[in-house]
């Protein structure tokens, strides 16, 4: 694995008034270029967490690396550079009266040069497959291109983190897909991507590690089969397993999965497994 882009050890954080802790000694490595889901129940601290990776909150207790650096000794503008955070809702984040602007914004504010603004503009329009007028006004987007375009715009400042909050809400199958594959085609450029969703098939088709979250803690943490082949315990989790891995397991418990499973490759190794029978 190579090295830890962010580390995190022995992380306690209790918010103010809170007697109970929203992490509990946690201790988590993510390798640069990884694809994470991080999933749990309601609840059980995945904002939280996050929200030490960018520097919106500090530790109670322990500490949190990003690229070798305790965050503590960062400013959030700094890590802003580092880290891109998608927000759930991108009504949330969106407020610049056109696209241009929406996009401009972060590399403005980072000092960027005119000239590289107008080029990241154009190049993240592509990558977010969005054939839209830079004059017009975000609102009157459609909500799988708001989304879209809360991707761009955090992108236009180059983090090499990328964390996208349930990027689900709101939008149907297709145009989930259409924003994963998006994410996908970033991760194969070497973007470390982490995102929180409660759609276990979206996890399973693009994430290949999953880390879940119970009661401010990290329950289990591993590859995507394996994780998923765990019902019972990610039951206690609150979390189902996609169909396909509880169909695996009553038709080939026995085979090692080796990568994740789609519907396609369990029809592979059904048919593989026919032929040797
Ligand atoms: P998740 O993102 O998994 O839903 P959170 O990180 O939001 O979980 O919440 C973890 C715990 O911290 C919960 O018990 C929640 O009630 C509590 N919590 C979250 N935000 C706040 C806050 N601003 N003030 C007090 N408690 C909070």
């Amino acid at each position: 694995m190579s090295e830890a882009i962010i580390k995190v050890e022995n992380l306690c954080f209790q918010y103010p008034g809170r007697s109970v802790n929203a992490l509990q000694d946690v201790n988590l490595e993510i390798a640069e270029g990884e694809f994470v889901a991080l999933i749990g129940q309601n609840g059980s601290g995945k904002t939280t967490l996050i929200k030490h990776f960018n520097g919106l909150l500090k530790p109670s207790k322990g500490k949190v690396f990003v690229k070798g650096k305790d965050t503590t000794s960062l400013r959030t503008a700094e890590l802003a550079r580092s880290i891109g955070y998608v927000f759930q809702n991108p009504d949330h984040q969106i407020f610049a009266e056109t696209v241009r602007d929406e996009i401009a914004f972060g590399p403005k504010n980072l000092g960027f040069s005119e000239e590289r603004i107008n080029s990241e503009i154009e190049g993240v329009l592509k990558e977010m497959d969005l054939d839209v007028d830079l004059d017009e006004m975000p609102f009157q987007l459609s909500r799988g291109q708001r989304q879209r375009l809360a991707v761009a715009s955090v992108l236009a400042m180059e983090p090499s983190i990328l964390i996208i909050d349930e990027p689900t809400t709101g939008q149907d199958w297709k145009e989930s897909i259409l924003l994963m594959n998006l994410v996908q085609n970033l991760n194969d450029k070497g973007h470390t991507c982490i995102v929180t969703t409660h759609n276990m098939n979206l996890v399973s088709l693009f994430a290949r590690r999953v880390i879940v979250m119970k009661s401010g803690n990290i329950f289990l943490d591993g590859a995507t089969q394996d994780v998923f082949r765990r019902e019972e315990e990610l039951l206690t989790a609150g979390i189902k397993a996609p169909d396909v891995y509880l169909l695996a397991r009553t038709l080939i418990p026995q085979v090692q999965l080796g990568k994740p499973l789609t519907p396609q490759r369990l029809a592979e190794l059904l048919n593989t497994q026919s032929n040797l029978g």
